[in-house]
């Protein structure tokens, strides 16, 4: 019998693990054959690290930079050109939004929050602001790989606010602290149990039962649950990934109200940096040798370089609803898309795409068989949903991960860290818990 049995080795799993191994019999059962759920570094695909899943520290997030620092892990500054293509022209842009401000302003004057679509209706129908509308949109679906008709307005003005912030990689990837956070559970006395998907959860008051697809069970005293919101979510069969038994109708209601945002991440190494060749590089109006992010209306629609890291490396971005309408193409059929998309922003043909092609990486992750979804968004009930959530339930069933967030770092890994830290302190019943 565990004190703790932790659902999902992700990075709030992970982070709960070390903190509670410290002084309980813990153990972690995750779906996956590997630990770090969708903080996936993939080592020898390609001629360096690639990140599938979360890429950038978005910021100085106080959770993910100290433990970056506990464990000695380098990271480093990101940025470069960021260029837009639209109606075929080129433009140097350092604004996701053009404009903010008259945005701003009709956000401010709103009493309660609503989603980005009714807001834009609500202020901004005429066709003038056609232009306005289309980048909000955008943004709201690229960034926040969220559904304008449901992402909260609220969150939209925050991010609009924010001053913009600093943003890092991770030297060799977040792989590298998601196995330094492993290793030292597993030198804890943590146990780990890889390859076993919960189905489903029996419990009672300070009794839990937990039974997997391949027929292993494990008994605990308290079980605290970090799997991705969209398992918990009802699929096209209105099934949810885990049965809880008996039900707790309240928490499934809250985790349908969340949104879950999907995305398409493709990585493509070339043999040589093509972009940089002075026929390309030279566009009229560009100067695209150094960009590190390029955004564009086509089907694979943002790219991006590793910049200041030199290397032939491209990562194409699809986010939002789009996304979701691809779910069901194949990787062959996402890789032409984005060959083409490259061609048409390029205007270079495929056939020299192809001819410079070494390696590619489609992740579709609405379709990844233990996440169903990227990252969350904030809706205007997420505030409420977070609170039913954190609410442990007879201090036997416990929640966390990203889903559990609904401040600035929402849909990133430091929201699954903290997360993580509250959680902890709820379990061990300490206001103050330290990492
Ligand atoms: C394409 C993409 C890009 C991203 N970019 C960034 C970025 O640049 N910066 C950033 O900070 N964040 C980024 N994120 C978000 C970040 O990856 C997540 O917010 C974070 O990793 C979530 O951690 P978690 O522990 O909450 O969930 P997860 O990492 O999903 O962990 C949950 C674990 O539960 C397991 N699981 C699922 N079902 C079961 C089951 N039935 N039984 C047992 N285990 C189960 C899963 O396999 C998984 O390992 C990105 C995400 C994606 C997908």
């Amino acid at each position: 019998m565990y004190d703790i049995a932790i659902i999902g080795a992700g990075a709030s799993g992970l982070l709960a693990a070390l903190t509670l191994s410290q002084s309980k019999k813990v153990c972690v059962i995750e779906a996956d054959e590997r630990v770090g759920g969708r903080a996936h570094t993939r080592y020898g695909l390609f001629s360096t690290a690639i990140e599938t899943g979360a890429e950038f520290v978005h910021g100085n997030l106080p959770v993910t930079l100290s433990l970056l620092k506990k464990f000695k892990i380098k990271y480093f500054k990101v940025g470069g050109d960021i260029w837009e293509k639209r109606n075929g022209h080129f433009k140097k842009d350092d604004e996701f939004i053009e404009n903010p401000e008259v945005i701003i302003q009709k956000l401010r004057e709103l009493k309660q929050d609503i989603s980005v679509a009714a807001f834009l209706d609500m202020y901004f129908k005429d066709k003038q602001y056609d232009e306005l509308v289309k980048s909000i949109c955008r943004y709201t679906e690229g960034f926040n790989a969220a559904d304008v008709s449901r992402a909260s307005s609220f969150f939209l003005l925050n991010q609009l606010r924010e001053e913009e912030e600093v943003q890092y990689r991770i030297d060799g990837g977040y792989g590298r602290l998601i196995s330094a956070m492993h290793e030292r559970c597993i030198s804890q006395h943590c146990d780990f149990y890889l390859s076993s998907a919960v189905q489903t959860i029996r419990w009672a008051e300070n009794e839990v039962k937990i039974a997997t697809l391949n027929d292993k069970t494990f008994e605990a005293k308290q079980v605290l649950i970090t799997v991705p919101c969209a398992v918990l979510q009802k699929d096209d069969e209105g099934k949810r990934g885990i049965q809880f038994m008996p039900a707790i109708q309240a928490k499934m209601e809250a985790i349908d109200a969340m949104g879950c945002g999907m995305v398409i991440k493709v990585l493509l190494e070339f043999s040589i940096p093509f972009w940089k060749l002075p026929q390309i590089r030279e566009k009229p109006g560009a100067n695209l040798g150094e960009f590190f992010f390029l955004f564009s209306e086509e089907a694979i629609p943002t790219w991006w370089t590793q910049r200041p890291v030199e290397n032939n490396i491209l990562t194409g971005w699809l986010a939002g609803p789009k996304a979701l309408s691809l779910k069901n193409r194949s990787s062959a059929e996402i890789l032409e898309l984005s060959l083409q998309s490259l061609s048409n922003l390029f205007e270079v043909p495929v056939s020299m795409l192809i001819s410079q092609l070494k390696k590619h990486h489609i992740e579709n992750w609405s379709t990844h068989p233990f996440a169903k979804q990227a990252y969350n968004y904030v809706t205007p009930q997420t505030k409420a949903a977070v609170k039913i959530l954190a609410e442990p339930v007879m201090n036997t069933l416990f929640f966390a991960g990203e889903t559990l967030y609904d401040d600035s770092a929402a849909g990133t890994v430091e929201a699954a860290f903290v997360s993580s830290v509250l959680a902890t302190d709820r379990l061990l019943g300490t206001a103050q818990n330290k990492m």
